[in-house]
């Protein structure tokens, strides 16, 4: 028995208590993502029996095996890394949400499945690339407007929110200025009225920075070693 994976969560789930509270907010505003990537299935199910709800791989291929083992309704099920236009029909029949839309392309081929496969609704968030890293995965800030735009006339697609990856930095506290960007762009596309429920979401955190995140805003956090220990 992995008792460790109950305990780390609870953990986890104090630290995102405190960091809210700090920053004068409610952890009720705040969702765990427990990134589940390398690990097996029956890891996850564990995480599951310890009240864990949503769950975030980054690899199709990867998450395919392991949701038809755990049940596609055990759990909701984010896709977290960059989705290959090719693995996007995959994608719409195994996720509730995909944090890493990345291109007008892709959209566009979401929606068109989505359409095809009578999937009324799919809740994306934009992967945003702040630092300009142009070998890495995520959308130009001078290009997400016309993304914004393109899914507001989706039918299928409903646009929830924000996500980033920023460069790793030894001291985590170097991030803080990317989640802090990433929420004026939500701040300032909420103001448009672009985001489906009216309210935008930031998924930005990840293990080593998560309480920085909270500080900045951040409504979904991903952490996968805090929990489940290092990957292979
Ligand atoms: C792996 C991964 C995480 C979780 O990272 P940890 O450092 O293990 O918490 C979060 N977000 C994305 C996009 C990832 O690929």
């Amino acid at each position: 028995m992995h008792t460790a994976i109950k305990q780390n969560l609870a953990e986890v789930r104090s630290r995102i208590e405190q960091a809210a509270r700090r920053s004068g907010r409610s952890a009720d505003e705040i969702k765990l993502v427990a990134v589940t990537k390398t690990h097996p299935a029956g890891i996850i199910k564990e995480a599951i029996a310890a009240g864990a709800t949503i769950l975030g791989e980054n690899k199709v291929q990867e998450a395919e095996g392991k949701i038809a083992d755990i049940g596609r309704e055990a759990a909701e099920w984010h896709l977290i890394g960059h989705l290959q236009s090719n693995k996007a029909r995959k994608a719409v029949q195994l996720f509730d949400v995909i944090h890493s839309l990345d291109s007008v392309e892709l959209a566009e081929r979401l929606e068109r499945i989505c359409l095809e496969d009578g999937r009324e609704h799919l809740s994306v968030f934009a992967h945003v690339d702040l630092a300009g890293e142009a070998t890495k995965s995520g959308i130009a800030e001078s290009e997400l407007s016309e993304l914004a735009a393109l899914l507001r006339g989706c039918k299928c697609l409903k646009f929830d929110g924000l996500m980033i990856l920023p460069p790793y930095f030894e001291n985590p506290d170097d991030a803080r200025p990317f989640f802090r960007r990433l929420r004026e762009i939500r701040d300032e596309l909420l103001k448009k009225n672009f985001f489906f429920r009216g309210k935008g979401e930031l998924s930005m955190g990840m293990s080593l920075d998560f309480e920085i995140a909270i500080e900045e805003g951040a409504t979904i956090v991903r952490v996968g070693t805090a929990i489940f220990g290092g990957r292979m």
